[in-house]
Parts: structure tokens; sequence; C-alpha cells
């Protein structure tokens, strides 16, 4: 199988846009979007979806809440932009109706099949809200971490492209060491960064994973 430069197919999509795009970029947490952004900000009117109800307990869900709006916060001023954010009402439930029809949910390590169904909520809701509210693309920050699947990230997207007429912007953002960028920016503007994904069940993982160190 001939394997997608992702990161390329996006670079090239840059180099031919038309002037300055709209994008909503659904953010998984403030620490991944710093190379993200960063990368993107010449090029798109971002506004930052940040939508996951996969995160659990509530508590972490408002940290990196807070976090993302403190680096946005940040950026805005030190760069006199305007990057918005889009916080959407947390309901947990959601994640849950997602992931229920995944055999053995529960115990599947991160990048299992739980992981495919809850790229596919997050995008999903991403999409339709950039379609509804007339940005010109979507995207997510979620392939900057060496832990996501880029490839079913963007076999998504480029689904909900297809099937709702918005354009998904395709990426790999850990390449070029975007993975490396998003550690040292967020040490830069001092972003509290968790140690698990974002689930209960990713939580118990790392819990054991401590345990047996
Ligand atoms: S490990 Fe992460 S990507 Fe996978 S289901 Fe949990 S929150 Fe979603």
């Amino acid at each position: 199988m001939i394997k997608i430069n992702y990161n390329q197919e996006m670079e090239n999509l840059i180099k031919n846009l038309d002037g300055k795009k709209t994008l909503l970029l659904h953010s998984c947490c403030g620490p991944c979007s710093t190379a993200v952004i960063t990368k993107l900000k010449d090029f798109f009117d971002i506004t930052v979806f940040y939508y996951n109800p996969s995160l659990y307990p509530e508590t972490e869900y408002e940290k990196r809440r807070d976090e993302q709006i403190k680096f946005l916060n940040a950026l805005n001023k030190q760069e006199k932009r305007n990057i918005k954010i889009i916080v959407p009402t947390f309901n947990p439930n959601t994640f849950y109706d997602a992931i229920k029809k995944v055999e053995n949910f529960e115990n599947l390590k991160e990048g299992g099949m739980r992981c495919y169904a809850c790229y596919k909520e997050r995008l999903e809701a991403t999409a339709k809200f950039a379609k509804q509210n007339n940005f010109d693309f979507f995207g997510t920050t979620l392939s900057v971490s060496p832990y996501k699947h880029s490839d079913w990230l963007n076999e998504i997207g480029l689904n909900l492209q297809k099937e709702l007429g918005i354009k998904f912007l395709v990426s790999d953002f850990k390449k070029k060491d975007g993975y490396k960028l998003s550690q040292d920016l967020s040490k830069k503007f001092n972003l509290y960064r968790q140690n698990y994904c974002g689930c209960v069940f990713s939580l118990k993982e790392q819990e054991e994973k401590e345990t047996n160190n």
C-alpha cells in the first residue's frame, strides 16, 4: 500500500491557496495546538473548536480548556492576532454513545478501534459546525501527536469532506519535528501538559503503566 505524505499534501494545498481562508480547527488541548497554530496562522483565519467530550474527569476537561484559552490569549497579545475559540457544551454521553458499538472498548489500548470512533465523533461535530457556519475549511490538531493515527484522521476527514461538502485540511503535523515544536512551545508558554490521552480508559492505562514501573 502506498503511504500518503499528508504533510506534503497540506503544504501543496497551502501553496495553492487563493488568499487567506477561514479554518475551524478542532483542538484537543493547548499544548498540541501550539505547533499547529504556529504552522497555519499566516495562511488561515483560525477559529479553534475545543470539542472533546471524551475527557475524563470533567475537571481535566476544564483544565485543558483553560490552558487552551491561556495559550490563545498569550499568542494574540504577543502577535496582535485575533484567533478566536468556540467551546461547545461539554456532554460526555456523546463520547460513550460513539464508542459503545466498538467490541471490548473498555479494554482496548490507546490507538485501538475505540480511538477511531472517538476521532470520528469529534471530527464529525467539527465538520458540521464548520459547514453550518460557512468556514472554508475544517481540520484538527490531533495528527501532531505520535500516538494518533494520521491515516485514520485523514481518511475520516476526507470522507466527511465528501459527505458534507466542506473542505478538510489534510495534515500530519508531527512531521518535520512538529511534535518536538509542540513540546518546546508548551514550555515557552508555560502550559500544563497531561500524561494521558483523555478518556477514562486512557487514564486507567496510564495508571497501570505507572504501577508496573
Ligand atoms: S485514548 Fe484518546 S483517542 Fe482513544 S478513545 Fe480515549 S480519548 Fe479518544
